[in-house]
């Protein structure tokens, strides 16, 4: 039985011979880690192998890609696999296409080595480690030969190390089935939505509350208490052994968004359900109340009205918002009263800061940061800070033909500028992104300049003064720019948030469970907004981001994590509520 103890006590021969099948035909690899022994932790022997890819030459990786078989290729026919590959493969029932799916990936094999000069290479088993579809499959293929090289370089080595951290847990017999059943929960409450065609689960709908109700199910038979609250929420207490502590709370949102995925905000309601489920299947209690928390809204589908769960706890909801409108003018009142909800009993669902110890979520990233770096896990520093406007920009509309081009006042070429000065000034800001989303000419022709221009600006920076600062700056910008063109201009302020830090001492005690596991700690600030921020006025807050695949894609079906960083992620935050120290 091989163990870490026993990685880290062999020869460096004995190392090498152990992890000989874990990359394809690349004994290197290990040969360069041996020498990073001792490893304190499987994720840390897994950093080290991955590291040692990262750290060799252009030409050693490419020599890696190169030693793996085309997906379903003429090696499978003739069974000239190794092991590994002949079961990997089959285990996603690609030994056993139909003529048409062999005639489809030969020809994308085809077209994908000639465009990238290395065969596919896709981690068959998945992010569960149970296998993809070959649907899937060919899908991911049809998308991933679009990549430019550079990046395709990057997500096939990503996928290398995937194979080989699937390979490791067979090798050391070590199956991650806590982060398992969170993936499992998470399909299952991915299949209950609004629209038979995708994944949205918007405020108090059928769909919304039958997702709640499956969530208070789970908690009950982690053996909490169970509550839903006048907006919604799912409150599972699981009591201290002694009465009369104070509360921890964890948590996310379970509504999604229109077409959107199964981990974002489920995620972090359903791993320390789990978690709970162990601690009672042991008769362990913890030193104070835990309290996990499902927020009914966060994304602001139908109301156009973020946060109505987390504002509730945090003892801020605008009641106001009671005469909201859906687009079927069904008043959120309304909605709430319908679904059984007594609105005269929102206030009471604020929370005193004097009994809350604070507020960790887990959530994943929504981002490519930890997947670039290679890293499972992060700490978040703080939430962005967001300063959003509306420019309306007036030129003359002229004709097309007959207007010199040192004679327009082009409003959309000024536009223009301003998206490029938008990109100029944030490019280089410390933790600062700048984006113009929304850009139009209205009533625009094919054979006019344009006399009008709409853009929104959207600046967020984990710092205040760093985003004041752009802000600022673009805003003088973009006066210049108009002055110089002679193009009109007005400015409406929609939003201005600032930024929330997370509690310092609750990031360290997340950093050091972080470390426990054999992982390095990086911090880094979340440019999404999330019920952290709203809990912050209630208690201080933490959180803790697990990384996204698919290049980072989030607010999408394509969002996807892994059950490997889903259990790290689990393993953390267990040793964080263990350890948790109120100092
Ligand atoms: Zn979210």
């Amino acid at each position: 039985m091989t163990t870490i103890q026993s990685l880290n006590a062999c020869s460096d021969a004995d190392f090498v011979d152990a992890l000989r099948g874990i990359y394809e035909h690349s004994p290197w690899i290990a040969a360069r880690a041996a020498q990073a022994r001792p490893f304190a932790s499987l994720a840390s022997l897994k950093l080290a192998l991955q590291s040692t890819v990262d750290a060799a030459s252009i030409d050693e990786q490419l020599a890696l890609l190169r030693a793996h078989p085309e997906l379903a290729g003429k090696a499978a026919i003739a069974g000239a696999l190794t092991a590994e590959s002949t079961d990997e493969q089959a285990s996603s029932g690609l030994d056993r296409c139909t003529a048409h799916e062999y005639a489809q990936l030969h020809a994308l094999n085809a077209d994908y080595n000639g465009r990238f000069g290395f065969p596919f290479i896709l981690a068959v088993k998945g992010p569960t480690g149970r296998g993809l579809t070959r649907q899937a499959i060919i899908a991911t293929f049809e998308r991933r030969i679009g990549n430019t090289r550079g990046d395709e370089l990057r997500e096939a080595l990503r996928q290398v190390h995937r194979i080989a951290e699937i390979r490791l847990n067979a090798l050391l017999g070590i199956t991650p089935s806590l982060g398992a059943v969170v993936m499992d929960w998470c399909e299952v409450l991915g299949a209950l939505s609004d629209d038979e065609s995708n994944l949205t689960c918007a405020y108090m709908t059928p769909a919304h509350r039958r997702t709640a109700a499956h969530i208070a199910d789970w908690m009950r038979a982690a053996g909490m208490t169970v509550h839903v609250d006048a907006v919604g929420n799912v409150v599972g207490r699981y009591a201290a052994a002694q009465p009369g502590a104070k509360t921890l709370a964890t948590g996310s949102h379970y509504d999604t968004v229109r077409d959107g995925g199964k981990y974002d905000g489920r995620l972090g309601i359903l791993l320390p359900v789990a978690l709970v489920a162990e601690l009672h299947a042991r008769g362990q209690r913890l030193p104070y109340d835990l309290e996990v928390i499902a927020f009914s809204e966060e994304e602001g589908v139908r109301f156009r009205s973020t946060f109505l769960g987390s504002s509730a706890l945090a003892g801020s909801f605008d009641m106001a918002l009671l005469d909201a409108v859906d687009s079927d003018a069904v008043t959120l009142g309304d909605a709430l009263a319908q679904a059984g909800h007594d609105v005269a009993s929102i206030a009471a669902i604020a929370r005193d800061p004097a009994s809350m110890l604070g507020f960790v979520e887990v959530h994943i990233e929504q981002g490519p940061v930890l997947l670039e770096r290679g890293l499972p896990l992060g700490v978040v520093s703080a939430i962005a800070g967001s300063s959003r406007y509306l420019v309306e920009l007036s030129g003359v509309a002229s004709h097309a033909g007959t207007t010199p081009m040192g004679m327009r006042r082009d409003a959309a070429a000024a536009a223009a500028e301003i998206v490029l000065l938008v990109e100029d000034r944030c490019r280089n800001g410390d933790a600062l992104v700048g984006t113009v989303g929304q850009l139009n000419v209205p009533a625009g022709s094919v054979n006019v300049i344009p006399g009008a221009c709409r853009l929104s600006l959207d600046i967020r920076a984990a710092d205040d003064a760093v985003r004041l600062a752009a802000v600022d700056d673009i805003l003088a910008g973009i006066s210049a720019i108009c002055t110089r063109r002679g193009i009109g201009e007005k400015l409406f302020k929609l939003l201005e948030i600032d930024a929330v830090p997370c509690a310092p001492r609750l990031m360290a005690q997340l950093g050091a469970a972080v470390e426990g596991a054999g992982l390095p700690r990086f911090d880094l600030p979340s440019g999404a907004g999330h019920d952290a921020m709203r809990m912050a006025q209630l208690t201080d807050v933490a959180m803790l981001f697990v990384r996204c695949g698919n290049g980072g894609i989030s607010h999408n079906p394509l969002e996807t994590m892994t059950a490997d960083d889903a259990d790290i992620a689990g393993r953390v935050l267990l040793d964080f509520l263990l350890d948790f120290s109120d100092n």
